[in-house]
């Protein structure tokens, strides 16, 4: 390990560690495979393969053959491996945002990434679910979930009305639940790297709260591969019943998931005078706490501290286009600096959140599975060594028989050798020690 990957491991760039663990898993991947190549290699070589009997009439046990089903559990790891490899390219961190329409979901997503990527202000006329992923190409495009055809950016508020239409003209289809895949340049033209983008996280954006009461297909078809979920609210108002309904169903259906708030428009409190924003920031975190600690028992009293922040989405994101040269002039209220803090330390927390958890539910179900095929593979190498065990047996008595059989018998004795050699290979501790102690912690 270097350096770099030991301080990224420590948690220095949480965002990068989960690159950094799917890169490892998939070298240990790579290892098993190679002990599969090998031991299949052995399997299927002419001389232990059940298809070509060399043994003859009078020696009827002189070749030591691996059984069909042996062969077949070989083959079936392999396959397995070949699956899971695939699988976890495509693994990524998921993020995504709910609350009701006009909060801000979609100037928050756009605050994160630095650039305006999504409609603002598209009201009641955010349909669908937006998914917004990096690509490489130099220029963003758009995907529907039906079509493959890559689509402009540019029609992507039409795109976005006429998905929802095509679904509420569908009552099957289950209310505003289609989604379109917004994809943006990881690297944009003036050189800016997305970081988020950069490190496969996904950014879904979802229909307002208030459009449609399609909770559970909504949970099922966008929210079960979530590892954090943002709830943007409207820190002029407090929680309406839609908002905690989603997350009430999203708390049943899912082992404690990972839920921010972000008391959204906190720029409003600063006409407010300090002493009545604070007075009302006071009420918005306790009833916040009431319902994350006492209601959905998705943090402690310690975690939610770190879970609930007074942001200002807008101003954020006008600072950072204009710091990047893209506007002129940045909207900013009094006490902006305290709001900007307090964003910039939620991102912090929320990029460690999502690492954390993505790692854990889905890179270690993949390093349990490594474990068990390395378990099964181990077991086969087993009953081949015992198969071939009560052959050589057999064989040691035949020896004296015929010079032939001799020659035969030292050939078994050497796939034997070869054999242990494989099955020294395939090691569980290899897999385990390397994933295990450096990720999930
Ligand atoms: P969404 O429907 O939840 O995605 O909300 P949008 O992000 O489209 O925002 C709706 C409107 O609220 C837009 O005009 C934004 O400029 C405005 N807005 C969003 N966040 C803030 C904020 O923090 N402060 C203020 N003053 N306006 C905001």
């Amino acid at each position: 390990y270097s350096l770099k990957t030991q301080r990224r491991a420590n948690g220095a760039e949480p965002l990068a560690r989960f690159g950094e663990a799917k890169k490892v898993l998939g070298d240990i991947y790579a290892e098993i495979n190679t002990y599969v190549d090998e031991l299949n290699g052995f399997y299927e070589d002419p001389f232990h393969s059940a298809n070509i009997d060399l043994s003859t009439e009078a020696n009827p046990s002189a070749v030591v053959k691996v059984s069909d089903e042996q062969r077949k559990g070989l083959l079936d790891l392999s396959a397995s491996i070949r699956i899971i490899r695939e699988t976890f390219q495509r693994d990524h961190m998921k993020v995504v945002f709910f609350g009701r329409t006009s909060n801000g979901k979609s100037t928050t997503i756009n605050a994160m990434l630095h650039d305006k990527v999504l409609p603002q202000g598209m009201g009641h006329t955010t349909c669908c679910f937006l998914q917004v992923e990096g690509c490489s190409e130099a220029e963003g495009y758009l995907q529907r979930d039906d079509i493959e055809e890559k689509l402009p950016l540019s029609e992507l508020r039409s795109y976005g009305n006429a998905l929802g239409d095509d679904d509420r003209a569908l009552p099957s289809a289950g209310g505003y639940n289609r989604t379109l895949r917004v994809f943006h340049p990881r690297t944009s033209s003036d050189g800016h790297v997305n970081r988020l983008l950069q490190n496969d996280v996904v950014i879904v954006d979802s229909p307002g709260v208030d459009v449609s009461p399609e909770f559970d297909s909504w949970i099922d078809a966008h929210c079960l591969d979530a590892d954090v979920f943002v709830l943007v609210s409207n820190s002029e108002s407090t929680l309406t019943n839609a908002e905690k309904q989603f997350f009430h169903r999203v708390s049943q259906r899912l082992s404690k998931p990972n839920i921010f708030v972000l008391n959204n428009r906190w720029d409003a409190s600063a006409s407010d005078g300090q002493d009545t924003a604070n007075m009302v920031r006071k009420q918005h975190e306790q009833r916040l706490k009431e319902f994350l600690v006492d209601e959905l028992h998705v943090c402690t009293e310690r975690e939610v501290k770190e879970r609930i922040y007074f942001v200002s989405s807008r101003e954020m994101l006008e600072a950072r286009l204009k710091e990047l040269g893209k506007q002129e002039r940045a909207f900013q209220q009094e006490y902006y600096k305290e709001r900007r803090v307090e964003f910039e330390k939620f991102e912090r927390v929320f990029e460690q959140c999502i690492s954390r958890s993505a790692i854990h539910t889905k890179l270690e179900a993949h390093n349990r599975r490594a474990i068990e095929i390395v378990n099964k593979m181990r077991e086969n190498c087993d009953a081949v060594q015992l198969a071939m065990g009560d052959q050589k047996r057999d064989r040691l008595l035949a020896m004296e028989e015929s010079a032939s059989t001799f020659t035969r018998c030292r050939e078994n004795l050497a796939g034997s050798n070869k054999l242990v050699a494989c099955r020294r290979n395939v090691c569980v501790r290899k897999c385990m020690s390397r994933f295990r102690p450096t990720f999930l912690r």
